[in-house]
């Protein structure tokens, strides 16, 4: 929270947007958990650099993460601040007395990263600075609590290799196995509430120390569930989502990945909870080439929600999950999302969908025809219709949204390619009625098709596409109307 939201912060939510809305379709239970970090640091040097009021200045960015939701789509059930969600703050006590058992005090020498807001050893370093920031670390010279993470290493690489904590992509697996078998030094997990200028959750029975932020924003998984309410047994929503059966998936950037693939495992081993059940790491996404920079020149252009504002919400949306690949970073140009969108949404999934819908208007008076054999040349595109729904599901199984939504664009490419292949408009002129009915049917298939596999990824779209192929009470089709608007000048 110590800058607005850029394009990349729009990544991870659009991703897990895509989880939700497809797992509530298949009618899966679903529990879809945002939220932000808010005491960390890092902040306290932003605000005051800003020359504000940490919580004022940590409200103000929240609030333009708070509003992605809106402008973006999102499906968020809960979103929890941990400044200010009054669910936080017992939990994370609640949860660091449940590990005392491995907590420990020692005066500490170190070399601190604030922007990672964590310690160095040298041999980390690149040429002495943080590879993460490239900023010089400060030696740091105090007293903390530490986390005995030493006495994880077996339980958590036995939880990794077996497949009970899944970490994808298997790179990102491999970096945390040798991690752990690099060796796991125990971590500080408090810091001088003096050093934080008072910022932070009071470490429970020694408030001259606040909760690392880390330990504190990793606890927000648990306490928007009501971790340390109700007793020993917790709230009824921790019961469920986190005690009970089923996943518990985390979508995060490959920067955080130790704290969440370690030291979060840790803790809840330690506390004695269960451990997500599956970790999707993403790579960064550059812009035009270079490091996208929260307080840079132009960042104001990369704000996801601007970008919204001015392309749509689907434009976005589909760029973030049609372009970044599953590993490797993205570079974002606004003519890439332009390109993007024009190519697949407005020229080739609209023109269909208007294209379709104006024939049937045009040669059957609005009336779908009725089912008939798929007819010659229809093949292909009667394929992806029949294969989109397990080519999506597959895909995200794997959380490779670049290959779900190319199964849903499967059906608008085959679509228009038939469409430009058979030339409905010559069997009207040649008054071949059997075969015209037989392509509008396919074709009537194929737009329904597209409406509904595309509902995870650009909800809006797919309803105006739905809309547009779903009879009225009289059983005719609306007349057409463009579903998506050209976004080129
Ligand atoms: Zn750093």
């Amino acid at each position: 929270m110590n800058a607005r939201p850029h394009i990349g912060h729009a990544l991870e939510l659009v991703q897990a947007d895509v989880l939700a809305r497809y797992h509530r379709g298949r009618g899966d239970a679903v529990r879809f958990q945002a939220g932000t970090d808010d005491n960390s640091l890092k902040n306290v040097l932003a605000a005051g650099a800003a020359g504000a009021r940490v919580q004022e200045f940590v409200d103000r960015n929240a609030g333009a993460f708070g509003a992605l939701g809106g402008a973006l789509s999102l499906s968020v059930d809960d979103f929890i601040r941990t400044s200010r969600d009054p669910r936080h703050r017992p939990g994370v006590e609640a949860f660091w007395r449940a590990c005392s058992g491995d907590l420990y005090r020692q005066r500490y020498t170190g070399l601190y990263c604030t922007g990672c807001e964590q310690f160095y050893v040298p041999a980390q370093l690149r040429d002495g600075r943080c590879p993460e920031h490239e900023a010089e670390p400060e030696p740091v010279n105090e007293e903390n609590w530490f986390f005995r993470l030493s006495r994880y290493a077996a339980p958590l690489r036995e939880a990794i290799t077996t497949g009970r904590l899944r970490i994808e992509p298997a790179g990102r697996r491999n970096e945390v196995l040798a991690l752990i078998d690099g060796g796991m030094a125990d971590f500080s997990v408090s810091r001088p509430a003096m050093r934080a200028d008072g910022w932070g959750i009071p470490v429970p029975g020694d408030p001259g120390q606040v909760v690392y932020v880390w330990f504190d924003a990793l606890c927000n998984y648990v306490t928007a569930l009501g971790y340390g309410q109700g007793g020993p047994v917790h709230g009824v929503a921790y019961r469920r989502w986190w005690a009970g059966p089923g996943s518990r998936v985390h979508l995060l950037g490959k920067g955080v990945l130790r704290f969440h693939a370690v030291y979060w495992p840790a803790m809840l081993l330690a506390s004695g909870q269960q451990l997500p059940t599956g970790i999707f790491v993403h790579d960064y996404l550059t812009a035009g080439g270079r490091k996208i920079s929260k307080s840079g020149a132009g960042a104001g252009a990369l704000e996801p929600a601007a970008l919204a504002a001015e392309y749509g919400a689907d434009a976005v949306r589909w760029w973030l999950l049609r372009e970044v690949p599953r590993v490797g970073d993205a570079d974002f140009t606004v003519e890439r999302l332009v390109a993007r969108a024009d190519d697949e949404l407005a020229n080739g999934l609209g023109n269909l969908v208007n294209r379709v819908v104006a024939m049937i208007g045009r040669y059957r008076a609005g009336r779908i025809p009725a089912p008939a054999p798929v007819p010659p040349g229809g093949e292909d595109l009667d394929a992806a219709i029949r294969q989109a729904g397990d080519l999506v599901g597959a895909a995200l199984a794997d959380f490779d949204f670049r290959q779900a939504t190319a199964a849903v664009w499967a059906i608008a490419d085959e679509g228009n390619r038939f469409v430009n292949r058979v030339r409905p408009w010559d069997l009207a002129k040649a008054g071949s009625a059997g075969r015209l009915d037989a392509v509008l049917h396919l074709l009537a298939r194929a737009c329904a098709a597209a409406g509904r596999e595309l509902g995870p990824f650009l909800p809006d779209a797919a309803a105006r596409v739905t809309a547009q192929c779903t009879p009225d009470g009289a059983g005719r089709l609306p007349d057409p109307r463009p579903v998506f608007r050209r976004l080129a000048p």
